[in-house]
């Protein structure tokens, strides 16, 4: 899989100074990498009895129909607020300057239902805790956190325990 580190572009203070940003888009634009990014994170939990994959937009989406046709799954979104057309669950969540909230439809997973979340980067892990948190909310069992790349040293990991988080890539 470390092949697939040539299709990911760093781009130096981006969105803003200082900030080293990981650009994918090179490795969406071809097939054979977007199939084995596809697969690989599919790889750890083709045997895990997946029922729904949640994600957040916008990049967690790109992962997550194929991701969901792999493994014969649903998909859920996770929508920032004003999306979603339907009942749902909030969560508000801490950002570097101010808050952020993702929204789930009530409906989308039933209780006791075995989701896996999806997403491109793990950073500092706001993200993912609060689709985990808004998961919870729904009574979903969590089977884990799948992403195409884990920048360790933000400690992203760490507020996704109890689990399972598995990453293709991972950046020091
Ligand atoms: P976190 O909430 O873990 O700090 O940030 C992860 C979220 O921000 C993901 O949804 C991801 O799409 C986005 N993100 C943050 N940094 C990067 C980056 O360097 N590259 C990409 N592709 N996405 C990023």
């Amino acid at each position: 899989m470390e092949s697939l580190r040539q299709y990911v572009r760093d781009i130096p203070d981006f969105p803003k100074p200082g900030i080293l940003f990981r650009d994918i888009t090179p490795m969406l634009a071809n097939p054979e990498a977007l199939t084995a990014a596809v697969d690989a994170m599919a790889a750890p939990f083709i045997d895990a009895g997946v029922e729904v994959i949640a994600a957040a937009e916008a990049r967690g989406f790109i992962f997550a129909a194929p991701l969901a046709m792999k493994l014969n799954a649903g998909f859920v979104p996770i929508r920032k607020p004003g999306k979603l057309p339907f009942d749902m669950h909030s969560f508000a969540y801490e950002l570097e300057y101010g808050t952020d909230e993702l929204q789930v439809h009530v409906d989308g997973v039933k209780k006791g239902q075995r989701v896996l979340l999806v997403d491109d980067l793990l950073a500092t892990g706001g993200t993912m805790e609060a689709c985990c948190r808004l998961l919870e909310k729904c009574d979903a069992e969590i089977v884990g956190c799948s992403f195409l790349i884990h920048l360790e040293v933000l400690g992203g990991a760490a507020r996704l325990s109890p689990y399972q988080v598995q990453s293709v890539l991972t950046y020091g």
